[in-house]
């Protein structure tokens, strides 16, 4: 292997052999990286409580040479490897967490919380970038800095847990990038890079492009009175009837959604009651409404509100909701989706990518959505997995597509950008207008978090 020194002057590798040098990297490592993203597999963690993930993660990022700072919004980690010269910074970044998946072959047997939305393998991507894109070819010739990010709890889970850890001051924001953004930890990176794990479209294919939905998050308490079901029911105020008349309601205003919007409406019943021959006297209610933009999600929401407040009169119960601001859908960087589709075709072969039109939107939503209105990024899917996504079949069929692939792709892209002066990735700076400015996109989403109280009577 060359070190830096040689690599100077005359012997300056072109950005031919800069790739050659980096794929050379992330094909040494794969082994490595495959049996990372494994070990995350098998010791998944839910959002903000990914301890074991984050370590895992940053003691691979130090043997890659990159020291990463740790317990960003709790369990977010982000290493900085700096070149030569000066330019902008790119984040790759990875997810830290996994959700509820109980059944899962990958479940943890009490928990039930599993990797089925493969996240696991894009921190092997991550820690393979990171090793490819620290090969002396590499640190020679490339200008700025690449930040290296593990972002915590992207799956917006245990409302209740969250807003628990908000109420104690230990969080301001409840997605781990949404809090990483409040704190910081983005200030000083220019654009972001990812790869998500899909099981739809073609089979080991990269799929580019398209966007995701906004959404809101109520946690939402019913409160009653607990009486003696058998001996007093006429004593007690059933909170489980309010939810359920609530739910009612809210299911009859399907019918009006417009297709266009993309509205999904949908939650659980956390807590149900707690005993059964008494009447329920609390009832929680996690929900999300979810939309093609913030204004057809606020349309709906505001309806959503009302079935709420529908319910607690009809019973005469009390009702607490607390609007939670959730995600903005995704807008992919153009510019970064050309030089990932090419990358990907040149390695991988012109059938391995696939374009979405920028409008398609399955329905899901991702606060990989809130950092692309702050500045660009990109959000590709590649095709590596089986069975339906947060479903108990949804595994990962074939890792090295996932992993190393993936982190091949994402290091030749941070290459094309930093190359020559970075001059790629200044020319993007330049070219885009965020929709949002970063303190302007926190004030937004901390201004929209709030507490409503209302007595039905
Ligand atoms: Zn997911
Ligand atoms: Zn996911």
């Amino acid at each position: 292997m060359s070190t830096v020194s040689d690599l100077k002057g005359p012997n300056r590798p072109n950005r031919v052999e800069v790739k050659a040098a980096v794929r050379r990297a992330v094909e040494g490592a794969a082994d490595e990286i495959i049996r990372l993203a494994r070990d995350i597999y098998d010791h998944p963690e839910p959002g903000f409580t990914e301890e074991r993930t984050s370590r895992v993660v940053a003691q691979a990022l130090t043997k890659a040479g990159v020291n990463p700072e740790t317990q960003i919004a709790i369990t977010g980690l982000k290493g900085v490897r700096s070149y030569n010269g000066a330019g902008p910074t790119v984040g790759v970044l990875g997810e830290l967490d996994a959700l509820r998946a109980p059944g899962h072959p990958g479940a943890d047997p009490v928990s039930g919380v599993a990797h089925a939305c493969g996240h696991h393998s894009q921190l092997g991507a991550l820690v393979g970038a990171a090793i490819g894109l620290g090969v002396p070819e590499v640190t020679a010739t490339l200008s700025g800095r690449v930040a290296f990010m593990a972002t915590p709890a992207e799956e917006f889970i245990d409302i209740g847990m969250r807003w628990a850890l908000l109420e104690t001051g230990h969080l301001g924001l409840l997605s781990g990038k949404q809090e990483m953004i409040r704190l910081g930890a983005f200030d000083d990176v220019d654009m972001a890079m990812m790869v998500h794990t899909s099981s739809s479209g073609p089979q080991r294919r990269f799929i580019v492009g398209g966007t995701s939905n906004a959404h809101v998050v109520h946690y939402v308490r019913f409160l009653g009175k607990a009486a003696h079901a058998g001996g007093a029911p006429h004593h007690g105020v059933n909170a489980l009837q309010a939810a359920m008349l609530a739910l009612t309601a809210v299911n009859a205003q399907r019918e009006t959604f417009e297709a266009d919007d993309r509205i999904r409406v949908h939650g659980i019943i956390t807590l149900g009651g707690v005993a059964t021959n008494a009447v329920p006297a609390e009832v929680v209610y996690e929900g999300r409404v979810r939309g093609r933009t913030m204004q057809a999600v606020e349309k709906i929401a505001a309806r959503v509100e009302n079935c709420y407040r529908a319910g607690a009169l009809a019973i005469g119960a009390e009702l607490e909701i607390v609007v939670i601001p959730g995600y903005l859908p995704l807008e992919n960087n153009p510019v970064l989706a050309r030089l990932f589709s090419a990358n990907v075709a040149s390695e991988f072969g012109k059938d391995s990518i696939v374009s979405q039109a920028a409008h398609t939107n399955a329905g899901g939503s991702t606060d990989m959505g809130d950092l692309s209105q702050i500045m660009p990024v990109l959000h590709p899917y590649v095709a590596a997995a089986d069975g339906t996504g947060h479903g108990i079949d949804y595994v990962i069929s074939d890792y090295r597509r996932a992993v190393v692939d993936s982190a091949t792709a994402l290091a030749l892209t941070v290459v094309d950008l930093l190359s020559d002066d970075a001059a790629e990735a200044r020319r993007l700076i330049e070219s885009h207008r965020p929709a949002m400015t970063r303190r302007g996109y926190v004030k937004s989403q901390v201004d929209r978090l709030r507490k409503i109280h209302y007595r039905g009577e």
